[in-house]
Parts: structure tokens; sequence; C-alpha cells
């Protein structure tokens, strides 16, 4: 094993072995953040039909051209950006290989990466694969981002910084002063924002804002998204990135010798889901959403759990120090086993786990009726 994953404790993902205990003990699985619910049918026909049309072989690696333009397009239309589709955009196997690609074309050994915590699952990880070393700042559900904390984290050796909003697993969606002031600080000290911006169309409260967007920032940022989360298709695997110009051409490289491509027919699917669906799809998705949110945040307040109400994202992260005095990772096996709910150990979306020892984040992708089930059982939790 490489030294450097051998030396970080390199362990599985907590998230997708808390799938597999869900799947063992027949329980809810609100761990892993998958919806239940279908797909659009105008992706899923024209799914089908790009097989039957023969689009079965390799497209072109850095994505089907179909696609790259439709996003293009639709990043003009949504934010006002201006997106070369043939110089800027790489289309990846889901925003994982996104995030992953993007920090092995752009980040070296010894470099520094900031990052905010608790984070997502991957990108500790991400960093160590890279050779980088991770800085982490606090971001916690409900409350402000502490800019000094962030400028303190920055240092000569800071390469880049990982954002993500509408962030998973806090919830929080960063607002502009927030973004201004990071910013600021990449074009302070010459840092890359790579930006995970896969829940861009969920949310609840404000607005999502590319960080893209602001002053000085197109040129020194990389803005990663997918299909996965907007048109609940997260097994087609099918992730986007766009960068500037000359970075592109690092991050296509390292892509292509690492997947060669992601699939053809899904890629098609996409752009013909892109190109047809209007508005009212993606407020609809956002509206569903939030009777969601707002079902599971109450189902966990009346059974004893405290918790923030997020403003993004489909993930409630819930204490339960007035349920349990276990610590996190065996209270999730419990009530997984013994209530039927799964959820994912707080600790695993921290760099020292004792800091989510009494946290376990649950997701709300799912149907009603099913979030309905989970609350029932979760109103039988006594004192543990
Ligand atoms: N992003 C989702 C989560 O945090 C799914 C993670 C995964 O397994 N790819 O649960």
């Amino acid at each position: 094993m490489k030294t450097a994953l051998r030396t970080h404790g390199f362990t599985e993902s907590v998230i997708r072995a808390m799938t597999r205990l869900a799947n063992e003990h027949g329980a809810i699985n609100l761990a892993q953040g998958f919806p239940n619910f279908s797909a659009p049918g105008v992706l899923k026909e024209a799914a089908a039909r790009a097989v039957c049309d023969d689009i079965n072989q390799y497209a072109i690696t850095w994505g089907a051209q179909r696609l790259r333009r439709a996003l293009a397009h639709k990043y003009a239309e949504w934010y006002g950006m201006e997106v070369d589709p043939e110089t800027q955009v790489t289309v990846t196997c889901g925003s994982t290989e996104a995030m992953a690609s993007v920090l092995l074309a752009m980040v070296d050994p010894g470099d520094e990466v900031v990052v905010f915590e608790p984070f997502y699952e991957n990108y500790g990880p991400d960093a160590i694969l890279c050779g980088a070393k991770p800085v982490f700042v606090p971001l916690n559900p409900g409350e402000s981002l502490d800019l000094e904390g962030v400028a303190g984290a920055f240092s000569s050796r800071t390469r880049a910084i990982i954002i993500n909003t509408p962030n998973n697993p806090t919830g929080r969606v960063l607002s502009r002063p927030e973004l201004e002031g990071i910013a600021e600080l990449c074009r302070r000290h010459d840092v890359l924002a790579v930006t995970d911006e896969i829940y861009e169309h969920i949310y609840y409260e404000g607005e999502h804002i590319p960080i893209a967007t602001l002053p000085g920032m197109a040129e020194r940022t990389v803005t990663i998204s997918g299909a996965s989360k907007t048109y609940s298709v997260t097994g087609w695997r099918v992730g986007t990135i766009v960068s500037p110009a000359a970075v592109a051409g690092a991050i296509r490289k390292v892509h292509d010798f690492l997947t060669v491509g992601a699939p053809a027919p899904l890629q098609e699917a996409i752009a013909v889901g892109m190109e047809s669906l209007d508005r009212s799809y993606y407020q609809t998705l956002a509206n569903e959403y939030r009777g969601r949110r707002d079902l599971l945040y109450q189902g966990l307040i009346d059974a004893g759990f405290s918790c923030q109400r997020p403003e993004g994202a489909y993930y409630i992260l819930a204490d339960f120090s007035d349920l349990s005095d276990l610590p996190d990772d065996e209270f999730a096996r419990w009530l997984t086993a013994e209530i039927g709910v799964a959820s994912v150990p707080g600790s695993s979306f921290y760099s020292r786990p004792e800091l989510g020892r009494k946290i376990i984040r649950f997701a709300f992708c799912k149907t009603e009726p099913m979030l309905e089930e989970a609350v029932r059982r979760l109103s039988a939790v006594k004192r543990v």
C-alpha cells in the first residue's frame, strides 16, 4: 500500500459500509444519499433510446460534445457564466472522480488544501491520494462561516480550497458575503477554488451562487457538479467539471488515464434532459425536497434529537446526546439493527473522530411514505 495511505490510517467509506449494514438488517437506508424515487421519464427514455441507437462506444474522453454544449448553455442561462464547451468542460465518472482528477492534476505532494469540517467523506482521502496536507476549518450547521478562521488556514503552501455549497453534511448554503470572503483570500494568496456544487438545485433558503461568478474568480475556480442529485441518477456516474482552459488540459489528461470516459449513452441522455427540462422541473425538485426536509426535521426533534433545519442539500446532522451515551458508530449500528433506520456516524465527517462522537447524519432523499415510516420507527428510540 502507498505510504501516504498507510500513515494516514486510510479506512473504507463509512457511508457505503452503512448501506451494506442497512441491507443486512433490512433497515430504512437514510445513510448513503441516494434517492429511492424515479428519475425524470425524459432521461430514462433518452438513455434507452441512446443504447438502441448504438451510442455504445467511447465518447470523446473529455465528454460527448452534445452534453458539453448543453452544460455550457445551462451555466450561461442559470448563472450568466461564459463557458466554452470545447476548452473548459470535462465530463467524468461522477463528481467523485471529478474531485479526484482535479486534485491529482493540480496539487503537488506537500501542498496544503483547505477543507471545511465536517466534510464529505471523500475529500480527506482525495487530498491524501495527492500527497497533499488537508488543513481543516470549521463550518457548522446553522452558523456563519468564521472568515477569520478561514484566513488563518491559508499559508504560503496553500494550493487550493475545497468548497461545497449547498453543503454535505451541514446543510449550509454559503451566502454571498461568505463566498466573497473566501474569494478575496483566493485572490490574495493565488489559490485555486475547487467547488463541489452537486446540490446546486437543492436549497431552501437564500440563493446558490457559484464562486466562479465573483470578480476575478472565473480564472481561478474549478466548478464541479453532476447529474446524480439534480436528475436523481446517482448510479449513472456522470459528473462535470468547468475550469479555466489553462487548467483543463491537465485535468483532462488525468481523467483520460484514470477512466477514459464516462458512459456514452448516459451522457447523451443527460444532454437530452438538460436541453428539454425547463425551470419548473428544478423548482419542483427543490420544493419536494423542502417537504421531505420538514418531515424528517420535525420527526427528529420529536424523537429527542437536536439539529438545525438545513438550508440546502439533503442531509441533517443530528446530535443524540439526550438519547444515548454510546459513541456515534455504536449508536448508528444499534439504530440500524434495533430500530431499523440507518444513518452515518458523525465521526466519519471529521479529521478527529472525537468531534463527531455525539452526531449522526440522516439523508432525506426518500419518498414521504418511507420518511414517515422512518420517523415512526425513530419515535420508538428511548434512552439507551
Ligand atoms: N454523496 C452521497 C452521500 O454523502 C453519496 C456518497 C457516495 O457513496 N457516493 O451520502
